[in-house]
């Protein structure tokens, strides 16, 4: 486990603000996850002239139209993957690279897809920044899974598709956990939860939820990104 040093960059009551409503009103209660989220400076993963927002209580625009995703949803996607240090990630759409960050301080190993070459880039170099050398990152189709590195103990992904993408199901080992969300609304989509079991798949619905189009070979068409 890798602990970017944080300590006084001058957001740390902003920053645990975010913590407490993140264990206190959106009950998040996986004391690495909250520790995660103390630890990694979320205003170098937005826009200069946002930074002052970074501990806010919402996503944020990134380059390229993409967007941060709100704290929750980062804090309530790792939940999900119930990581305890060992497990190698595959993350798709890697954007700020700040669920990158989250995912490199609680796993041994993350793989991060990005789609945008110019947000993979910058995603990687503020990774490197903070000392975050535990993250491959490539910009290309995350829907395609990156089989090189299959099984993944756990897979995340942060943009909307109309189906769970097969691939992804396919690099999943057996026990491993992927967090996907999922509509056939292109604004709108159900957080699901598929963990591989010996004998198949088992399939959980964790509430609504709204993610920017996961546009690929097994997502959207790019066309259809409007
Ligand atoms: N967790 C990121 C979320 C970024 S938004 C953060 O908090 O910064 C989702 C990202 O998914 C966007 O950057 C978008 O370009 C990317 N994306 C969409 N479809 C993709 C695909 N098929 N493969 C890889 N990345 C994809």
């Amino acid at each position: 486990m890798t602990s970017p040093a944080s300590a006084s960059d001058g957001f740390e009551i902003p920053r645990l603000r975010m913590v407490e409503r993140l264990r206190d009103h959106y009950k998040i209660a996986d004391a690495r996850v909250l520790a995660a989220m103390n630890t990694i400076p979320r205003h170098h993963f937005v826009p200069d002239g946002l930074r002052s927002q970074a501990y806010k209580d919402n996503a944020l625009p990134i380059a390229a139209g993409q967007t941060i995703s709100q704290p929750f949803i980062v804090a309530r996607m790792t939940e999900l993957l119930e990581l305890k240090g060992s497990e190698r990630v595959l993350e798709v759409g890697a954007g700020s690279g700040y669920q990158s960050a989250i995912l490199a301080t609680l796993a041994r190993k993350v793989y991060a897809v990005e789609r945008i070459e110019s947000l993979a880039k910058s995603a990687l170099a503020k990774l490197r920044a903070i000392g975050l050398n535990n993250v491959s990152l490539r910009f290309d189709d995350g829907t395609n899974g990156w089989p090189v590195y299959a099984p993944f103990d756990g897979i995340l992904v942060a943009a909307g598709g109309p189906e769970v993408p097969k691939p992804l199901l396919e690099q999943l080992e057996i026990g491993g956990r992927l967090i996907v969300p999922v509509g056939v609304d292109k604004k709108q989509q159900d957080l699901i939860r598929v963990t591989r079991t010996e004998t198949g798949f088992k399939q959980e619905n964790c509430g609504p939820c709204a993610f920017v189009p996961l546009i690929g070979k097994h997502g959207w068409a790019e066309a259809e990104n409007s």
